[in-house]
C-alpha cells in the first residue's frame, strides 16, 4: 500500500473540516484533508444547508468566505456585518446570510490556495486507523483508485459522526442523556439513545407568473405530515426559496442498513409531497427547483470528551465562563425532533475541552460531533460556531506539533492565537 505523510491529517471537509485546515495550515504545518464527497463543503453542500443563521462568536474566516462569494455574481448579496448576533437590539431576530453551494465551495478552495492547505483528497473514503499507546499513527483511506496509508503528527477528526474517534477507541455519547448525567435541568429522568435531533431533505423552488394546473390527486390522497406542513425558508440570491421541511425524520446510525434507507426514501417523498401540496392544493405559484443531493443529518454520535459543554453552560451564559473558553454562540435550543425552540437572552461558551479525546492524545474532534451534550448540541451545531471551534482546533494541533506537545498540556487562556480566533461578543447587542 502507499504510504503518504504530513504533519496534520484532517478527516472531513465540511465546515468543521474547513475551519480545521485553514486554522493549521496557518500555523506553518503540512496539512491533507480527507474528503468523501467531490469537494469540500460537507452538509452546507451535499444537503444543500447553504444558508448561515445569525449567531455570535463567528471567526474572521467565515466573514472572508462570505465576503468572497460576494465577489461572485450570485454567489452571495447579504451584508454579513447583520447577522453577528442571533438577536438586535429589539430582541429581534437579526436576518441570515444565503449563498449559493457553488460559491461556496470556489471561496473555500480560494481560502485553501491562500492559507496553504495544498494536498485535499477527494472522493477518499476514511477506512480505519491504526493506534499505538493512545496514539494515532495513521490512517488507511481508499481513494477511488488505491488504498492509501497516511501517517501524521496529529488527526483531527471533522467527519461529523466522529468515524476516526470510534475507530480509534474513542468513547462516544448518543442520545439524549439522563439527568444524571450532566445535572441538566430539562434532560430526562432514563437516557434515551435513540432521541437524536431530526434529520431533514432540503429542496429548491421557484416562484413563477402562473399557478401550477389541477394535477389529479385529491386533498385527501396528501400524508398529514405534508399538509401545511412548517418550513423553515430562506430566499437566495437568485430569487429561489431554499426549503427546509423541518422535523421529517429520525435517523438514527444503529438502524438496519435497510430501514435506515427507508426512512431517507421516505424523508424525500415527504419533501416533494409539501411542495407539491403547496403548488397544487396550496395553490402557490412555485416550480420544483431540485432536491439536495444529500439528507441533511444533526446529530449522530458525540464524543465523550474530556469536559462535555452540557445545557448547564448554556443557561450560564457568558456570566460564568470556563478559563479555556475558545468560542461563544446564542442560537436557540433548537430540537426539531419534538418542535421545541428556547430562545437565549446572552450567548455562553464552549470550552477547549470539549474537542479533547480522553483514550487519544493527538486527536481533536472538529465537527458537530465534539463533546457537547445532546441537549446542548441542539444549540451549538451551526455551520459557522463549528468552523469557528474547527479553526481553533486545526490552530492548536499546529502548536502541538511545533513544540512536540500534546492539546491536554497547552493552558488555553495564555494562547492569544487560539483565543483571538473567535469574536468573543454574545450578549445579544445586535453586534
Ligand atoms: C437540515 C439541516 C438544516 C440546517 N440549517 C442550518 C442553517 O440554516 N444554518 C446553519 O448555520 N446551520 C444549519 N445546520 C447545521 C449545520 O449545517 C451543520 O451542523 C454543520 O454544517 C456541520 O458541519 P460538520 O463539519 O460538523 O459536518 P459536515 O458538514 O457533515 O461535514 C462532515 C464531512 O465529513 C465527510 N465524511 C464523513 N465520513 C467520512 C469518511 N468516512 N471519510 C471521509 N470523509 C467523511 C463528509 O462527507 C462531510 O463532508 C443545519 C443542519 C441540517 C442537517
Amino acid at each position: 500500500m502507499r504510504r503518504l505523510t504530513c504533519d496534520i491529517c484532517v478527516v472531513g471537509g465540511g465546515s468543521g473540516g474547513i475551519g480545521a485546515a485553514v486554522g493549521a495550515a496557518r500555523t506553518g504545518a503540512d496539512v491533507l484533508l480527507i474528503e468523501r464527497d467531490s469537494c469540500p463543503g460537507g452538509t452546507v453542500v451535499s444537503a444543500w444547508v447553504h444558508n448561515w443563521e445569525p449567531v455570535c462568536g463567528t471567526s474572521e474566516l467565515c466573514r472572508r468566505l462570505y465576503e468572497r462569494m460576494r465577489l461572485m455574481p450570485g454567489g452571495a448579496d447579504a451584508d454579513y456585518s447583520q447577522s453577528l448576533s442571533r438577536l438586535n437590539v429589539e430582541g429581534i431576530r437579526n436576518p441570515p446570510l444565503p449563498f449559493e453551494p457553488w460559491a461556496f465551495v470556489r471561496s473555500v478552495e480560494a481560502e485553501f490556495a491562500e492559507s496553504g492547505v495544498r494536498r485535499v483528497l477527494c472522493d477518499t473514503v476514511f477506512c480505519g486507523c491504526r493506534v499505538h499507546s493512545g496514539r494515532i499513527e495513521s490512517i488507511v483511506v481508499q481513494t477511488p483508485f488505491e488504498m492509501l496509508e497516511i501517517e501524521a503528527d496529529f488527526f483531527l477528526d471533522s467527519t461529523g459522526d466522529i468515524v476516526l474517534a470510534r475507530a480509534a477507541g474513542c468513547s462516544f455519547l448518543k442520545g439524549a442523556e439522563s439527568a444524571s448525567e450532566f445535572r441538566e435541568p430539562s434532560a430526562p429522568n432514563h437516557a434515551d439513545p435513540t432521541d437524536l435531533n431530526a434529520a431533514n431533505w432540503c429542496y429548491r423552488v421557484r416562484p413563477v407568473e402562473s399557478g401550477a394546473a389541477f394535477c389529479g390527486k385529491r386533498l385527501s390522497e396528501y400524508p398529514s405530515e405534508c399538509v401545511n406542513r412548517s418550513k423553515f425558508c430562506v430566499t437566495m440570491p437568485n430569487g429561489d426559496l431554499l426549503v427546509n421541511p423541518c422535523g421529517t425524520t429520525l435517523l438514527d446510525p444503529e438502524l438496519e442498513a435497510e430501514e435506515y434507507a427507508d426512512r431517507v426514501r421516505s424523508a424525500r417523498e415527504i419533501a416533494y409531497l409539501c411542495w407539491h401540496w403547496d403548488a397544487f392544493a396550496g395553490g402557490k405559484k412555485l416550480q420544483l427547483a431540485g432536491f439536495a443531493p444529500r439528507i441533511g443529518i444533526r446529530e449522530t454520535y458525540r464524543l465523550a470528551a474530556v469536559y462535555v459543554t452540557n445545557e448547564n453552560d448554556v443557561i450560564a451564559g457568558l456570566d460564568f465562563q470556563h478559563d479555556d473558553v475558545i468560542a461563544t454562540c446564542d442560537h436557540p435550543l433548537d430540537d426539531h425532533a419534538h418542535g421545541r425552540c428556547r430562545e437565549l437572552t446572552q450567548g455562553y461558551g464552549i470550552s477547549f475541552r470539549s474537542l479533547l479525546s480522553r483514550e487519544c492524545g493527538n486527536l481533536l474532534v472538529a465537527s458537530r460531533g465534539f463533546g457537547v451534550s445532546h441537549i446542548a448540541a441542539s444549540s451549538c451545531r451551526l455551520s459557522r460556531t463549528i468552523m469557528t471551534l474547527g479553526e481553533v482546533a486545526g490552530r492548536a494541533a499546529g502548536i502541538c506539533v511545533k513544540r512536540r506537545c500534546l492539546p491536554c498540556d497547552l493552558k488555553i487562556s495564555s494562547e492569544p492565537s487560539l483565543l483571538k480566533v473567535s469574536l468573543r461578543n454574545g450578549k445579544g447587542s445586535g453586534g
